[in-house]
């Protein structure tokens, strides 16, 4: 029986190690590299993916979700309410008007960018507590391309680069468990720390991804529904433009949305991005502008794990 091992990349420190790991252990023809696009990317994380195609001689195949058919369904069931027909969600908070739906209706098309539709379609978008941009755009597009190779003959191990000290909720994350049949998860790197990740890339001549030298904590999104207070604003201040996509983004999702008043990062209240951001700019539970925080350098440093003090940094 031929195992395939699968390792999801995501253009950060833990995901590069895993990988490099994978390849040390069991070469190039045994491992599959993939990177799950969700639209809503840095250009640095793209760039990354190709230094490392480049540097470890791997194609990393990109997968990116695609909402085509679910477009059409709920195109076709907005134009029905368009029409006068009853409201398929009738106890949702909010209702369609005829008006609207036919607003929506006509606007449902879908952008190519995974993020940006799966938000037109849900007309909403993903937050803490509804966190589908994980399941959607992450999850079912690793999971395909793992049920095909199995679908081949193979069996699966996924490995992934997730770390215990990384958060509460990994704290007991197992580093080998069957997920299905001929299906297995491997986690290698469980017990390390970030500093133990970073001094194993630049063992190996790997650099670490530029975003990490200014100011972003992890790689991911940009933003990710889940920023905090203090990278939200490294991002205004360095990436504006990617807070000015996020703008346009809320939006489209509005002129789709059955209430008009989606957020990208939900607070409880409807504040839109910009008022995030102005927000971020403050201290004390956002009443007082934190003027230290004005006075940051964005070509500065601020890397959360001290790369360039430890000359990780190339
Ligand atoms: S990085 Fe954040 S926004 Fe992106 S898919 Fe994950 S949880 Fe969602």
């Amino acid at each position: 029986m031929s195992i395939i091992h699968v390792v999801s990349v995501s253009g950060g420190k833990d995901s590069a190690a895993t990988l490099l790991i994978a390849l040390l252990r069991f070469g190039k023809h045994r491992v599959r590299a993939i990177f799950c696009d969700t639209g809503n990317e840095h250009q640095a994380v793209y760039a990354y993916l190709d230094y490392l195609e480049d540097l470890l001689g791997l194609p990393i195949h990109r997968l990116r979700a695609d909402f085509t058919e679910r477009f059409a369904v709920h195109r076709a069931r907005l134009e029905a309410i368009a029409a006068g027909g009853p409201d398929y969600h009738p106890t949702a908070k909010f209702q369609w008007t005829v008006e609207r739906a036919a607003q929506a209706a006509a606007l449902m098309h879908p952008t190519g960018n995974p993020f940006l539709d799966l938000c037109l379609l849900k007309g909403i978008f993903p937050s803490h507590g509804r966190q589908f941009c994980t399941e959607e755009l992450k999850r079912n597009p690793a999971v395909e391309f793992q049920m095909d190779l199995v679908d081949q003959g193979y069996s699966v191990v996924s490995w992934q680069g997730v770390r215990r000290d990384e958060s509460a909720r990994r704290r007991d994350v197992r580093r080998f468990e069957r997920i299905a049949p001929r299906m297995y998860a491997y986690r290698p790197i469980v017990d390390w720390t970030a500093d133990a990740v970073f001094g194993f890339l630049a063992q190996h001549g790997i650099a670490p991804n530029p975003l990490y030298l200014q100011g972003m904590d992890r790689v991911g999104c940009m933003p990710c529904i889940n920023v905090g207070k203090s990278e939200l604003r490294q991002i205004a201040s360095r990436f504006p433009e990617h807070i000015q996509r996020i703008a346009e983004w809320e939006k489209l999702v509005n002129e789709v949305s059955r209430s008009g008043k989606a957020s990208f990062l939900f607070s409880g209240g409807w504040e839109r991005i910009h008022e995030r951001v102005e927000w971020a700019q403050t201290s004390y539970g956002g009443r007082q502008y934190d003027l230290l925080s004005d006075l940051e350098e964005p070509s500065a440093c601020a890397s959360s794990y001290g790369l360039c003090d430890s000359g990780v940094a190339a």
